[in-house]
C-alpha cells in the first residue's frame, strides 16, 4: 500500500537522495508536500517530477519564482516559515525532516504534534530541543526514526524492548578531512578543504561540522535523545573507513554493529520504508577489497568541538541549544569567509561561557535562548572578522 510522504528540505543533499528513492519505487510513496529555502526552480522541478501536491519555499522573496515555475502544473505553491509548518501539518504518513539547522525545529514539532511518523535527518532540532520534541512525541504517539547513518545503525541493532541490556552505544566518526593534521596547520585550511570529506558527499554545513568533529558532538546529543540509556553509556570512536556505521554493546559483552557502504540511501530507505526493508541501488560492501578496518580514539585537543559538545550534554539544560546556535553562526561565518576554521571552536566556547543557561521546556523557551546565543555568537564573529 502506498504511503504519503512529505519532505522538508527537499532540495538538499538528503532531500535529493530521498527523492531518488521515491523515483526508483513507483507506487510506494505518494508525495504530499516538498519544501525548500530559496531554490524555487529546483523545488518546482522536483515537485513536478514526483507529482507533489504542495510546494513551499521558506524565503518569501522566492514565492513569485515558485509560482511561475509551477504554472499549469496544478501544484499548490506557498512561502514563508509558517507555510513550511503547514506542509508538516498536512495529513501524511511520513515526514522526512531534511532541513539543515534549527530552522527545522518548528516544522518538526508541527509533524510530531500531529503524531506523524518522522524520518529525522535534521539533527540540530534534537540537539537544541530534544526534551521538547521527546515530550511532544510521547504525548502524540509520534514515531521518531533516525536517518543519520550512525543513529540509523544503532536503531537497527538496538534492543528496543530491553534497553537495560545495553551497556554502551558506540558512535563511529570518520575523523573528517583533517583527521591527521596538526592543529597549527588547521589555521590555514579553506572552506573547500573543509568540505572535501574523505567518505561522504554532504551539504556544506554538515561537511564543516565533520571537519571540526562538532558533527560527532551533535550526534552524541542526538543519540542521548533517541536512545535514553544514560550519558555515561555513550561513546565515540574514530573509524576512517566509515564501514561500521555504529555499534551497540550489550551487558554480556556482545557488540552488534551495522555495516555498509557510505550511501545515505541505505539509512533513508530503512527509515522511509520502516518497518519494511526495501532494495536500494547502494554499492554492496566488499570487505575483501577494503581489507582493513581501522579504529582510533578521538583527539579532543585537536578537535575541541567534540569536548564542548560532551560538556554541553553533561551540563544539560540549555547548554546544547547554545552550543548548536553558536556553531551554526560560527560555521556560516567560516563558509562566508569572515572567520578562520580555528575560530569556530573559539566562538562556540566563548558563547557558551557568556550566555547564561535557562530552561528549555517549551518551543518558546528554546527560540528565546537560541536567539540570545546567536546574538552573542555574532558579536564573537565580529571580534574576529
Ligand atoms: P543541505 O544544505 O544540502 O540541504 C538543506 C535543505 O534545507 C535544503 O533543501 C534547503 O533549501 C533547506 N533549508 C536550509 N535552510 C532553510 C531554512 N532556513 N528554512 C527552510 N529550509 C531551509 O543539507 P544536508 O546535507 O542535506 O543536511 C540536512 C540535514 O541532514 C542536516 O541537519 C544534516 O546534519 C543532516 N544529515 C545530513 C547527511 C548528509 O549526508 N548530507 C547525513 C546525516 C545527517
Ligand atoms: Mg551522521
Amino acid at each position: 500500500m502506498s504511503k504519503s510522504l512529505t519532505i522538508l528540505g527537499a532540495t538538499g543533499s538528503v532531500g535529493r537522495q530521498a527523492l531518488d528513492l521515491v523515483a526508483r519505487n513507483p507506487g510506494r510513496w505518494q508525495v504530499e508536500a516538498l519544501t525548500a529555502n530559496s531554490d524555487a526552480q529546483g523545488l518546482a522541478d522536483a515537485a513536478r517530477a514526483c507529482g507533489a501536491k504542495f510546494a513551499v519555499v521558506g524565503d518569501p522573496s522566492a514565492y513569485d519564482a515558485l509560482k511561475t515555475a509551477l504554472a499549469g502544473s496544478g501544484i499548490e505553491a506557498a512561502a514563508g516559515a509558517e507555510a513550511i509548518c503547514e506542509a508538516a501539518r498536512r495529513p501524511g504518513d511520513i515526514v522526512l525532516t531534511a532541513i539543515v539547522g534549527a530552522a527545522g525545529l518548528a516544522p518538526t514539532l508541527a509533524a510530531v504534534e500531529r503524531g506523524a511518523t518522522l524520518a529525522i535527518a535534521n539533527k540540530e532540532t534534537l540537539v537544541c530541543a530534544g526534551p521538547v520534541v521527546s515530550a511532544a512525541a510521547k504525548a502524540s504517539g509520534a514515531t521518531l526514526l533516525p536517518v543519520d547513518s550512525e543513529h540509523n545503525a544503532v536503531f537497527q541493532v538496538f534492543d528496543h524492548a530491553r534497553p537495560d541490556r545495553v551497556s554502551r552505544i558506540i558512535l563511529t566518526a570518520s575523523g573528517g578531512p583533517f583527521r591527521t593534521m596538526a592543529r597549527a596547520d588547521m589555521a590555514r585550511v579553506t572552506v573547500a578543504d573543509a568540505c572535501k570529506h574523505p567518505i561522504w558527499s554532504m551539504g556544506a554545513k554538515i561537511s564543516v561540522d565533520s571537519a571540526t568533529l562538532m558533527n560527532k558532538g551533535l550526534e552524541l546529543i542526538e543519540a542521548h535523545h533517541l536512545f535514553p540509556v544514560g550519558i555515561e553509556r555513550l561513546d565515540v570512536i574514530v573509524h576512517p573507513q566509515s564501514v561500521v556505521h555504529s555499534m551497540v554493546e550489550y551487558v554480556d559483552g556482545s557488540v552488534l554493529a551495522q555495516l555498509g557502504t557510505p550511501d545515505m540511501r541505505i539509512p533513508l530507505a530503512y527509515a522511509m520504508a520502516w518497518p519494511e526493508r526495501i532494495a536500494t541501488p547502494a554499492a554492496r560492501l566488499d570487505l575483501a577489497s577494503i581489507a582493513k578496518l581501522e579504529f582510533e580514539a578521538p583527539d579532543f585537543e585537536r578537535f575541541p568541538c567534540l569536548q564542548l559538545a560532551w560538556d554541553a550534554l553533561r551540563a544539560d539544560g540549555s547548554a546544547p541549544c547554545i552550543l548548536n546556535a553558536a556553531n551554526e553562526i560560527a560555521v556560516a561565518a567560516f563558509i562566508s569567509g569572515q572567520v578562520s576554521f580555528l575560530d569556530i571552536d573559539a566562538i562556540v566556547a566563548a558563547t557558551l561561557a557568556r550566555v547564561a543557561s535557562g530552561p528549555v521546556g517549551s518551543l518558546n523557551e528554546v527560540v528565546e535562548i537560541d536567539g540570545i546565543a546567536r546574538a552573542e555568537a555574532r558579536a564573537q564573529v565580529l571580534k574576529r572578522a
